[in-house]
């Protein structure tokens, strides 16, 4: 448990928090403030900022869970589409330094603005980037 860490505190039950789903390794709960009603914050429940502090055997597990919980909440809520998104980094909109994943239901209309890229790259753009991606280990 890391000091001052409000999801680390959901976890302790020290923050009450509406509770979807719980295992050993993974906390599901719903976003106090939610795009749509249904929004839910799926935390890891040991402490770290982000999705690159997390071991293989916390994200092998969490593969098991996503699907299941992305169904009960478009089931549940009768959504017609579910978005499924992580921010790491303040820079990518991280406000809350404990690694989570946004499960967000979608309605037709619901006026949420998923993002869309720019089209305005060309091959050679496409080609260097490949090469500098590929060139990190996996
Ligand atoms: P981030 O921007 O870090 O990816 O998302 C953090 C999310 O945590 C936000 O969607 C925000 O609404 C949610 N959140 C912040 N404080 C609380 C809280 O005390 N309880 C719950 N359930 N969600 C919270
Ligand atoms: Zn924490």
């Amino acid at each position: 448990m890391e000091k001052d860490c409000l999801f680390c505190k959901i976890i302790a039950n020290e923050i009450p928090c509406y509770k979807i789903y719980e295992d050993d390794s993974w906390l599901a709960f719903l976003d106090i403030n939610p795009i749509n009603l249904g929004h839910t914050l799926i935390i890891p429940k040991i402490h770290k900022d982000d999705l690159f502090g997390l071991d293989e055997k916390t994200l092998r597990s969490v593969g098991s869970i996503l699907q299941r919980i992305a169904l009960a909440i478009k089931t549940g809520v009768g959504a017609d589409g579910i978005n499924i998104g992580m921010n790491n980094g303040k820079e990518a909109g991280q406000l809350i330094p404990h690694a989570h994943i946004h499960v967000i239901p979608r309605f037709a209309s619901d006026g949420f603005e998923s993002w869309h890229g720019k089209n305005d790259y060309q091959p050679e753009d496409f080609k260097q980037t490949l090469k500098k991606i590929s060139k990190e280990k996996f």
